[in-house]
C-alpha cells in the first residue's frame, strides 16, 4: 500500500478533528456553577450542616448490605423507596399518594429530564416565567423542545392573567412553575398554579392537555401558611410537583430527586428512563436518609431564621443613600442588588473566601443561607466590598 501524499493526509486529520455535534449543541460550554475550594461555598444553595454520625451510620450499614448483591441489576421500579418517599410526603405536606404515583431519579434534574422525553419534543414548546432556573432551558435543548421565557413582574411574582395569556397563545405541551423559585426565592399562591392548571386544560397538545410541573426543590423552606402544590394533585391529573433531597434534605451528594403525579403520568416517565437508572446504592443511601428524615430536616428552622435575618439585615443597608433591593424568599437563599459592577461584588466576595453566586437580573447576586459563622464572613465581606 503506498502512503497517501501529506496534504491528503492533514486533510483527513483535519476531518477527523472535527465531530458532528449536532445544531444547538455545537460549539457550547458544558454549563455549570464554579467549583471553588473556598472557606465559604454559599453558591449553590447546599445544606450547609452535613449529616450526623448516627445517619453515616446508617447509611454505610445499608449500603454495605446494598454492596453485596451488585453482581445483580438494581430493581427498576424501586417500589420500596417510592414507598419510603410517599410516606414522607405524607408527613411533610400532608397529602397522601400511593408508592405508584411517585417517581424518582438521579437529582430533580433527571426526573425534569424525564418529563421533558416524556411530553416534550420537537414540534413541541415548554414554556415558564422568566427570571427563573438556568438549567430549564438546557433540558428543552436536549430533548429537541422549544423553550419560551414568559415574563414575572418586577417584583418576580407571576400574574394569573399574564400567566393563563402566555399559556394559550403558545400551547406548550410543558408548563414549568418554580415555587420558590430560583434565583428569586418567591412563591406562588396556589391560586396562581391553579388558574395555569385550569388554562392547561384548555390546551391542545395532539388531543391532550399540557402537563403542569410545579418544580419544589425548596418547598421544605417555604414560611408558616404558604401551600405546596401537593395540595392539588387530587384536582389535577396534568399536574407534577417535583422535589429534591439535595437541598433542605442536606444530601445534595447522594443525587436523588422525585415528583409525585398522577398514576397515568408517572406511567408515561416510566417509559422514557433508561432501565436501571437509579443505582442499588442510590436506592440505599435514599432509604437510609429517610429512616432519619427528623434529624436531616432538623437544621431547616435554623435556616429558616438565619434567612429572615439576612433579608432583614440586607434592606436595612444602603448603598450610596440607596436601600438595597432584596427579594421576598420562601427558600434557602436570598437574591439581592442591584449593582453596577456585580461581577466586581463577586470577585471581591471570592477574594475573602465568600463564595456567592452571578445570577438572576443585571446587577443582582444570589447568597445561599449558610451557618451563622458563614453569614458573618459574608455579611463583613459585602460591607468591605461593596462599601454598604
Ligand atoms: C437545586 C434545584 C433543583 C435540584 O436539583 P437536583 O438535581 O435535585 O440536585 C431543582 N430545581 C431547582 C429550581 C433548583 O434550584
Amino acid at each position: 500500500m503506498s502512503t497517501p501524499p501529506s496534504s491528503e493526509r492533514s486533510a483527513s486529520r483535519e476531518r477527523s478533528s472535527r465531530l458532528p455535534a449536532r445544531p444547538g449543541i455545537a460549539g457550547m460550554e458544558p454549563y455549570g456553577a464554579p467549583q471553588l475550594d473556598v472557606p465559604h461555598l454559599l453558591n449553590v444553595n447546599e445544606n450547609p450542616y452535613p449529616p450526623s454520625a448516627e445517619v453515616v451510620e446508617t447509611i454505610a450499614r445499608d449500603v454495605a448490605a446494598a454492596a453485596g448483591g451488585l453482581n445483580r441489576y438494581p430493581n427498576r421500579e424501586f417500589l420500596a423507596l417510592r414507598s419510603d418517599l410517599a410516606d414522607y410526603l405524607a408527613t411533610e405536606s400532608g397529602v397522601r399518594v400511593a408508592p405508584e404515583q411517585v417517581w424518582a431519579a438521579n437529582g430533580s434534574n433527571e426526573v425534569m429530564l424525564h418529563l421533558l422525553q416524556a411530553f416534550g419534543g420537537p414540534g413541541r414548546a415548554a414554556l415558564s416565567f422568566a427570571p427563573t432556573y438556568s438549567m430549564y432551558p438546557e433540558y428543552a435543548r436536549d430533548t429537541l423542545t422549544e423553550w419560551i421565557a414568559g415574563r414575572r413582574e418586577t417584583d418576580f411574582t407571576v400574574d394569573p392573567d399574564v400567566a393563563t395569556a402566555a399559556v394559550l397563545e403558545h400551547q406548550p405541551s410543558v408548563i414549568l412553575l418554580t415555587s420558590p423559585n430560583n434565583p428569586t426565592g418567591t412563591t406562588l399562591p396556589s391560586s396562581t398554579v391553579r388558574a395555569v392548571c385550569e388554562a392547561a386544560l384548555a390546551v391542545d397538545v395532539d388531543g391532550a392537555p399540557a402537563v403542569v410541573v410545579v418544580d419544589e426543590a425548596y418547598g421544605e423552606f417555604r414560611r408558616d401558611g404558604v401551600p405546596s402544590a401537593m395540595e392539588l394533585l387530587s384536582t389535577y391529573p396534568n399536574l407534577a410537583v417535583s422535589r429534591t433531597m439535595s437541598k433542605a434534605f442536606a444530601l445534595a451528594g447522594a443525587r436523588v430527586g422525585y415528583l409525585a403525579a398522577s398514576r397515568d403520568l408517572v406511567d408515561v416517565l416510566r417509559v422514557v428512563r433508561l432501565p436501571y437508572h437509579l443505582s442499588a446504592v442510590t436506592q440505599a443511601v435514599a432509604r437510609a436518609a429517610l429512616k432519619h428524615s427528623a434529624t436531616l430536616l432538623a437544621q431547616v428552622d435554623a435556616l429558616r431564621a438565619e434567612r429572615d435575618a439576612t433579608v432583614e439585615w440586607l434592606r436595612s443597608r444602603q448603598l450610596a443613600g440607596v436601600p438595597l433591593e432584596v427579594a421576598d424568599t420562601d427558600a434557602n437563599f436570598v437574591l439581592f442588588g442591584s449593582f453596577d459592577d456585580r461581577h466586581a461584588v463577586w470577585q471581591g466576595l471570592l477574594d475573602r473566601g465568600v463564595l456567592i453566586r452571578e445570577t438572576g437580573p443585571d446587577g443582582w447576586l444570589r447568597v445561599s443561607i449558610g451557618t451563622p459563622q458563614d453569614m458573618v464572613a459574608f455579611k463583613d465581606a459585602l460591607v468591605e466590598v461593596a462599601g454598604l
